[in-house]
């Protein structure tokens, strides 16, 4: 028996349970299962007293013998009971299934060590199928470990496989493995970081003696995966830069310059400056750019892709815009004409709603060039819609496009054109790293000058007449408000009907002000109507859903009220709240919960109630939530799935590993070496059932 070998063969298994082992974890070879890692370790290197078990213990084990062993019922019924003593009290043990089993086994004059998760029942505590074996030197031996335990579903468990049974496989196939399990990473890894070998790394994450030990090969093995993404992604990126050139845009010309000096309504902050420099380096390179634009809300990342637009159109290219919903289209399609003014550049918007007749306007300007720059929501992507010379994509709020719908640009050229994305979703550098780690990142990280932090404050429902107050004095000083309303499509239904129930009490508590009322079941037209007359000044007051979440710009909103503030991650929160705080005034973020929240809820707000700082709080979102509930992260899909590394804890060992990758691929791209042959067996075994991007144009 090999690592290779059908996990069909290994003994204890046979047809029947490899099966569920294939189709519920995807186990199919003993390797699968020998990288099946546990989920939690229970400290097994302690014998504890009756009168130590309280609430706060999960597992515990005991030592003691055995009285009152008793058998009760009938059938179905059946219960087996007895109470474990030792010199401080005792508990009671019990059994409802496999009592036949365990009865033989239960004897009032031996010695026993018990293992298991005590409940309090009726006064008294109770374990209920504890593991139960006679103390003897063998056992006493095994619970100086730790001991695994493994994630099983409920099917496995029908059909005898729970985490002992796991536990046990794995003990048999380390045993009927012959020779020691070969090495996956190349020898001068394993040395330069000083990392245990695969063969002992795999004993010890299922089977440590000792903290020390487990510590290590969980090193090893989380190194490992990380750093074997890292290669598999910048080993594409490699490829693709020696696949594609990219278009040179060699020269800074009359509109760039034009602009630049006689448009630009304001200095642009060194943020700016610094990013456009990165991309302008870029964009003259003959590399295809690929690059990341992350910039906290309101940082000024419009003017950055304008001007990035206008070194296209300098160079003889065309540029486009692509945004995840009209509203947002719309409002990247004025602010971009109001300032370019009267430099002569020409624009148009397509969205879903375009008329039919602007539409094929649109399609014969832009093959004849006549047309600079397309601004437009998905609608862009389709096939219809084709350019005369695309040079530069961007892409705004990059997280609600997949990654196919990216490549699909790069299709609307001979060449790929550059591509920019655009995110206000400022996310974790080790999730950055993973998740768009195929481009290079560039940060605004200062906000335009003159800007007071937003203040926030978290409310309990019970505070809404003093709300009401606060609004009418910001209102009646000249400035408007957003309430926005939770939306999601399993409970839409209420959620709409939240919204407005909303909207009909702020009509009544505030009879003297005009409301708006947006949410993502209305029509276009109705929807824009509505903005329209918020961003006029016509309406002091906008009730929306989320919809407003990307990109709305109106700079005399100084209010933001979320209604159910906990159902927002943290992020969404940051999102929204940064619809405000984009004028002179001083702007406030009120997130109201009812009283009873839990007690992550409370961290949250708080969180925000401290930090104006995107980075800052999704981090802070990372850590709580993990990456796979993060915004920003969940539609676009994490990449690969991690088997043993977490983002949010081993940022240092992504950084090392991303590191090393670099360094690898930078001396031997292909990874021909053959110290590195390793290296590209390794990779195509991982990357066999993933997707490659690369080759998707
Ligand atoms: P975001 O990064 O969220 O897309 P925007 O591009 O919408 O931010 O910019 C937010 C606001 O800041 C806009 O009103 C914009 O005109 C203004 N702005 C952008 N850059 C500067 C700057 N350098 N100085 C002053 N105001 C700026
Ligand atoms: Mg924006």
């Amino acid at each position: 028996m090999d690592i290779s070998s059908d996990i069909q063969f290994l003994p204890g298994i046979g047809p029947k349970r490899a099966d569920i082992l294939k189709k519920e974890l995807a186990i199919y070879t003993v390797e699968d299962l020998l990288s099946y890692y546990p989920y939690k370790y229970i400290d097994r290197s302690r014998i504890y007293y009756v009168h130590e078990i309280n609430a706060d213990i999960s597992y515990i084990q005991l030592k003691g013998k055995l009285r009152n062993i008793k058998k009760t019922g009938e059938g179905r019924n059946q219960r087996l009971s007895a109470f474990l003593y030792d010199t401080t009290g005792q508990v009671e043990l019990v059994w409802f299934q496999g009592i036949r089993y365990v009865e033989d086994k239960l004897k009032t004059n031996a010695v026993y060590l018990v293992f298991g998760k005590p409940s309090y029942f009726k006064g008294n505590y109770t374990i209920i199928h504890p593991d139960i074996d006679i103390a003897n030197s063998e056992n006493q031996e095994q619970t100086l470990g730790w001991q695994a335990h493994y994630n099983t579903s409920e099917n496995m468990k029908k059909h005898f496989l729970n985490s002992t049974a796991i536990r046990k496989l794995v003990y048999t196939a380390l045993k009927s493995i012959g020779t020691p399990i070969a090495e996956t990473l190349p020898k001068y890894l394993v040395d330069e970081y000083n990392l245990m070998p695969l063969h002992d790394a795999l004993i010890n994450i299922h089977f440590p003696q000792q903290a020390e030990l487990l510590k290590k090969a969980q090193h090893r093995l989380k190194f490992e995966e990380l750093f074997y993404i890292q290669l598999s992604i910048l080993r594409q990126s490699k490829y693709r830069e020696l696949k594609y050139k990219g278009f040179v845009f060699p020269k800074i010309d009359y509109f760039f310059n034009t602009f630049y000096k006689e448009f630009l309504p304001f200095e642009l902050t060194g943020a700016q400056k610094k990013v456009l420099k990165e991309i302008r380096k870029d964009l003259g390179s003959g590399k295809q750019m690929n690059r990341l634009l992350q910039g906290d809300v309101g940082s000024g990342k419009t003017l950055v892709a304008l001007l990035s637009m206008l070194m296209a159109i300098d160079n003889g290219f065309q540029a486009c815009i692509m945004a995840p919903t009209e509203i947002l289209a719309t409002q990247h399609y004025d602010t971009i004409n109001q300032l370019l003014g009267t430099i002569g550049i020409s624009t148009a918007l397509l969205t879903g709603s375009t008329k039919k007749k602007n539409r094929e306007k649109i399609h014969t300007q832009l093959l004849s060039g006549e047309l600079n720059i397309l601004i437009g929501t998905h609608a862009l992507i389709e096939d219809s819609v084709v350019f005369n010379n695309l040079g530069l994509v961007i892409i705004d709020e990059q997280h609600r496009f997949g990654v196919a719908q990216r490549a699909k640009l790069w299709n609307k050229n001979i060449q790929p054109p550059h591509i920019l994305v655009m995110t206000a979703t400022p996310i974790p550098r080790t999730l950055a790293m993973t998740v768009y780690g195929d481009l290079e990142v560039s940060v605004i990280d200062e906000l335009p000058p003159g800007r007071k932090a937003i203040q926030t404050y978290h409310y309990y429902d019970n505070k809404r007449t003093a709300l009401l107050g606060f609004l009418s004095k910001q209102i009646n000083a000249g400035r408007q408000v957003y309430i926005v309303y939770p939306l999601i499509q399993e409970s839409e239904k209420i959620d709409l009907r939240n919204l407005e129930e909303g909207y009909v009490y702020f009509k009544e508590h505030l009879p003297q002000f005009n409301i708006s009322m947006i949410h993502g079941k209305m029509k276009a037209a109705k929807k824009d109507d509505e903005m329209k007359k918020f961003v006029s000044g016509e309406t002091q007051i906008m009730v929306a859903t989320t919809v407003i979440e990307v990109g709305v710009n109106v700079p005399n909103a100084s209010v933001m009220v979320i209604e159910s503030a906990e159902r927002f991650g943290l992020s969404q929160l940051h999102q929204l709240r940064g619809r405000v705080g984009r004028g002179a005034e001083q702007s406030y973020c009120i997130l109201l919960t009812p009283f009873k929240i839990t007690t992550e809820t409370k961290k949250r707000m708080e969180i925000m109630v401290k930090s104006n700082d995107g980075f800052e709080i999704s981090e802070a979102d990372l850590q709580m939530r993990g990456p796979g509930d993060m915004d920003g992260t969940t539609q676009s899909g994490m990449p690969f799935e991690l088997k043993i590394a977490n983002l949010a804890h081993d940022s240092h060992l992504l950084s090392l590993g991303r590191k090393k990758a670099i360094e690898i691929l930078d001396k031997d791209p292909s990874l021909e070496s053959p110290e590195n042959r390793i290296l590209t067996y390794q990779l195509n075994k991982k990357t066999k059932n993933t997707v490659n991007w690369s080759v998707i144009s």
